[in-house]
């Protein structure tokens, strides 16, 4: 077998009037995250993390975000769209969203089941805080990491 891994990771400012979409769940909180696409930070992660595995480019490579067709996109469509330019299945993804709020436990099993669905294999989602620290302590946006393995075989 030749598993290949990839690492992505993504960052999003909060912002009024937007509705907040991590691993294709809405979860409800005051503010959502600003972005030209829906601003999904966790399936953006994922989708880098995929093309890395996959020697592929990058996520601003495959959907351009001076393109018009990517407005709004639904960011789990764009998964779907990467994982039909793989040669093989996707062993398992792993990420960790950062952030102070909102408290994303409740979450996770909602992402969890999305984000297998989409890919068909074991996903796990994980959050932290960042204690704090930084633009991330000062509740500024979500920041998150992932690491996907491809079957290239
Ligand atoms: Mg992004």
């Amino acid at each position: 077998m030749a598993i290949s891994v990839g690492i992505g990771y993504d960052s999003h400012r909060f912002a009024d009037d937007r509705r907040l979409i991590l691993g294709g769940v809405e979860v409800p909180h005051e503010m959502g995250l600003s972005g030209h696409s829906d601003a999904d930070v966790l399936t953006h992660a994922i989708i880098d993390a995929v093309l890395g595995a996959a020697g592929l480019g990058d996520i601003g490579e495959v959907f351009p975000d001076t393109d018009p067709a990517w407005e709004g996109a639904d960011s789990i469509s764009l998964l779907s769209t990467v994982i039909g330019m793989l040669r093989g299945p996707i062993t398992n993804v792993d990420a960790t969203l950062i952030c102070e709020q909102p408290k994303l436990g409740p979450h996770r099993p909602a992402m969890v089941a999305r984000l297998s669905e989409i890919t068909g294999s074991r996903v796990s989602v994980k959050a932290t805080t960042n204690e704090q620290m930084g633009w991330i302590g000062r509740g500024e946006g979500i920041a998150c990491m992932a690491v996907a393995a491809v079957n290239l075989d």
